[in-house]
């Protein structure tokens, strides 16, 4: 069952091993918590993403995960870089990444943020808003620099996902209405340091059923004929990311050939190039996060389990009460008893799982927290100033320390 999760990670002799190595070892040897990722997995899901876009530019959604390991190993398989910010545009190029391989979305990008992406020329603005249309249009006149851009659209669509993580309704901040979307193209149009190249759009996250693609898809096809009947070269459709993963044990981790089958139909007929941005999907099943249980304690019904993980490691179920599987890292027999998973901090959102049937566990053995690979470290805190957790990158049998524990010193110098 965990091979659903990532084919490498898998129960040898009753350990839980990935990549070949013994999670067990690695907690003793790092310490916890303490952030896995299996190289292997994400390049296996790279290159299902380039088979079943052979045409596509995939440009990794850096803010999943923006290790400057992991970036480089999305560069190492030949993806480019979607950033939303002016950090991860640093990040994506020190990886080596092609700066006319990087998109850059976001509503608030700053004068000195879209200053540096200019400077750096690359690929694509995805732009939010008339205003940024005109800053960035006075900004590239300064610098005396023709950009590239997109308008990202929003196609009202409902990715039926957490409404937090839902981008791609009328009613969020994102993008501009796609139906009134040709008020921008033809404003932007007659900016004259601007190039318009795009459509973008991004519907949301942790999206399952593709079925929303199709009819995104849908639309944006529809908006490239209108623009290019009007004059605009449409050289790019950007589709964005936000293929979903399995977290739970009912749900499928979905393949980058069940988004292609969504999108290509409605996409191939035109001449404008796809580009995608998935993070989610690359990363989330590549990483597990392994924490050590503290203390049991039961109060009235409840049989809580505090381990050293807490929401400022992980802090998707505190944020989107976000479920994570949970297994330990030694299997043996015994009961199930109905646990609340905590972590140490001083918030009683502070949990990594309510009310689940788990085996009843001991003081000091290992738990490994799943599918922890994406938007997990990327959102830790140092809240109640406890020091991040240490990253390690394992393939094959071996492993790197891909970023140190942090110290006491580091935080407050
Ligand atoms: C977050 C984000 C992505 C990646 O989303 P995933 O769900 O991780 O695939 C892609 N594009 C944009 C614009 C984003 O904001």
């Amino acid at each position: 069952m965990l091979n659903e999760y990532n084919p490498h990670l898998e129960y040898k002799g009753g350990e839980l091993y990935l990549e070949g190595l013994s999670l067990k070892a690695l907690a003793e040897q790092f310490g916890t918590p303490l952030y896995l990722y299996s190289a292997s997995y994400i390049r296996e899901r790279l290159r299902a993403y380039k088979k079943a876009f052979p045409e596509a530019l995939i440009c990794y959604a850096v803010k999943a995960n923006f290790n400057p390991h992991i970036i480089a190993l999305a560069k190492e398989e030949g993806a480019g870089a979607d950033i939303v910010s002016g950090g991860e545009l640093y990040a994506s190029l020190k990886a080596g990444i092609e700066p006319s391989k990087i998109v850059y979305a976001g509503v608030g990008k700053t004068l000195r943020e879209l200053e540096y992406a200019i400077s750096s020329d690359i690929l694509m603005f995805n732009v939010e808003s008339f205003m940024e249309l005109d800053v960035l249009d006075e900004l590239a006149g300064k610098l005396g620099r023709k950009v590239r851009i997109a308008i990202r659209v929003n196609p009202d669509v409902d990715p039926k996902t957490h409404p937090y993580i839902s981008t791609g309704m009328k009613k969020s901040k994102f993008g501009v209405d796609i139906k009134t979307a040709k008020k921008e193209y033809e404003y932007a149009g007659r900016l004259k340091n601007l190039q318009v190249v795009g459509i973008h759009c991004h519907i949301g996250s942790q999206i399952l059923d593709v079925s929303p693609y199709i009819e995104a898809a849908q639309k944006v096809v529809e908006l490239y004929y209108e623009l290019v009947r009007s004059g605009f070269e449409i050289e790019y459709i950007d589709m964005g990311g936000g293929l979903g993963i399995k977290y739970s044990p009912d749900q499928s981790n979905p393949e980058p050939a069940d988004l292609a089958e969504a999108i290509l139909p409605a996409i191939k007929d035109t001449k404008a190039k796809l580009i995608l941005e998935p993070g989610r999907s690359v990363v989330g099943n590549g990483g597990v996060l392994l924490t050590q249980v503290q203390f049991l304690k039961d109060k009235g019904h409840k049989h809580f389990v505090i381990v050293d993980a807490g929401m400022n490691d992980l802090v998707r179920p505190a944020m989107y009460s976000a479920y994570h599987h949970i297994v330990p890292v030694e299997k043996k027999e015994r009961p199930y008893v109905k646990t609340d998973v905590v972590g140490p901090v001083c918030e009683t959102g502070d949990f990594l799982a309510l009310d689940r049937e788990l085996p009843l566990v001991e003081r000091g053995e290992y738990l490994a927290v799943l599918s922890a690979g994406a938007y997990g470290f990327a959102m830790s805190s140092h809240y109640n100033l406890r020091p991040k957790a240490c990253e390690v990158l394992v393939e094959k049998g071996s492993y790197r320390v891909i970023r140190e524990r942090e110290s006491y010193e580091y935080i407050i110098g």
